[in-house]
């Protein structure tokens, strides 16, 4: 049978112009020298000896800057590459490069060989994170690159994006402004670069001096987890999420967020920040939730961490394998209805829907990642709302309305009697745990 193969050449460092500050493309892909164009066509000839699928069998230049190599050593990579491309046995040729090093003669020159899809290194539409960490280009030259790429005659090119979190100088605003930047472009792929920090960088240095302070695996994933959903809702394709686990890498790591495992991890918590609200609609004691059985490990946890938080908030939570269920999906089996339904900004479907928001979200924009909603209506704010008329007399409820923790607390006493909602205040406390000692929320009708 047809094999599907990558048939992918490193080219670490040849090309590029100076070195970021995070960057070790020698460690990341584990070559020391790039091959040299005789040794490409050498592996070519071998690897298309074998019976390949050409539908999934694609010839990839990576690890570097690969239009900004020097004409002739660009073209003579191409040459070896284009014939198995035109003689149809492989779909096509991926190339990395820089957002900068794009131009209309480049395109053209790079369609004439037969190459199908182009990877920007953008790593942050923010440009001052960009500039912290030494990247020589700005935000525009990532708009204006892909824009090239997009509108080139015939659209013979993919456009895949790289970025990375966790920079040097990255925060919660900046995250978000790559966030909303890569769900404009709409990229074909995506693939997701969470910093390590490698011995050798610029970066080591820095968080050796203390002035960097990288966000680790939990963070990391914890707020990767609802850009992952938000991406694939855009009908992103999200192709990789972290650095490919080697022994060189783990070698090398000094620290920032490195797992051999990192997609899974997000994966993980994408699912528990679904359970999250499917439990928060319900009272603690016994439930079950049906899963599809592919995504059980992931509903699971790493080392059954999911199933153990939910422990911890008194749920004794059962998953039962079920594949009616969606592959991202959770469905409440026991109880049988929830009393509430909870929503993260990412599950929402329409906008009539109160949103919950923490301090530091509000104003600054709706549908923050860590926002909950509730919907309109009686398994919604309508369940919450003889309380909070009673404890707010002018509830603004087209509006924002800030809601000082002593008078949630007065909203609760009242609901108290309503056995059914002790699981969503359960989740409010743990929910409003996210505040940076501020001593109130928000509540947004939108
Ligand atoms: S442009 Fe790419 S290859 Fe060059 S130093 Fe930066 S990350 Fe490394």
């Amino acid at each position: 049978m047809a094999r599907h193969a990558n048939i992918a050449f490193f080219i670490p460092h040849l090309g590029c112009p100076h070195r970021c500050a995070f960057c070790s493309q020698r460690t990341i892909s584990g070559e020391e020298a790039a091959a040299a164009p005789e040794t490409v066509r050498a592996e070519l000839e071998a690897a298309f000896a074998r019976e390949l699928d050409p539908a999934s069998t694609e010839i990839a230049f990576f690890g570097g800057s690969f239009t900004c190599l020097p004409r002739e050593r660009m073209e003579e990579y191409l040459a070896a590459a284009a014939p198995y491309v035109r003689r149809g046995q492989c779909a096509g040729i991926r190339v990395s490069t820089r957002p900068d090093g794009i131009d209309g003669e480049i395109l053209a020159l790079l369609a004439r060989y037969g190459v199908t899809a182009i990877e920007l290194g953008a790593q942050s539409l923010d440009d001052r994170v960009l500039a912290r960490n030494g990247r020589g280009h700005s935000a525009a030259d990532v708009w204006e690159a892909s824009r090239r790429i997009r509108a080139f005659p015939g659209a013979p090119f993919s456009l895949g994006l790289q970025i990375m979190t966790g920079l040097d100088g990255e925060d919660a605003e900046s995250r978000s402004r790559t966030r909303e930047g890569v769900l404009a472009i709409r990229p074909d792929t995506l693939r997701i670069y969470p910093t390590v920090v490698l011995e050798g960088t610029v970066l080591a240095e820095r968080l050796r001096a203390g002035t960097y302070h990288p966000p680790g695996v939990a963070e990391t994933a914890a707020f990767l987890a609802p850009m992952l959903a938000e991406y694939e809702a855009a009908g992103i394709r999200i192709i990789r999420v972290g650095l490919h686990a080697s022994a060189k890498v783990e070698r090398a790591v000094i620290g920032g967020a490195y797992h051999p495992a990192m997609r899974e991890l997000c994966e993980a918590a994408r699912f528990r920040r679904r359970m999250e609200t499917l439990l928060a609609g319900i009272p603690p004691g016994e439930a079950a939730v049906a899963v599809h059985p592919r995504a059980l490990s992931r509903a699971v946890g790493q080392k059954k961490e999911n199933l153990r938080w939910a422990e911890s908030c008194g749920y004794r939570l059962r998953l039962v394998p079920d594949s009616g269920v969606e592959l991202d999906g959770l469905c409440l089996l026991f109880p049988e209805k929830a009393e509430i339904r909870v929503l993260r900004p990412e599950e929402r479907t329409g906008s009539d829907c109160y949103e919950f928001a923490l301090p530091h979200a509000f104003p600054g924009g709706h549908w923050n990642a860590d926002s909950f909603l509730l919907p309109d209506g009686d398994a919604g704010i309508g369940r919450l709302a003889p309380c909070l008329e009673q404890v707010f007399p002018q509830f603004a409820w087209y509006g924002p309305q800030k809601v000082p923790l002593s008078a949630w607390a007065r909203v609760e006493a009242l609901a108290r009697e309503d056995a059914g909602l002790a699981g969503f205040f359960a989740f409010v406390r743990r929910w409003l745990e996210g505040r940076r000692g501020e001593d109130f929320f928000w509540i947004l009708g939108i």
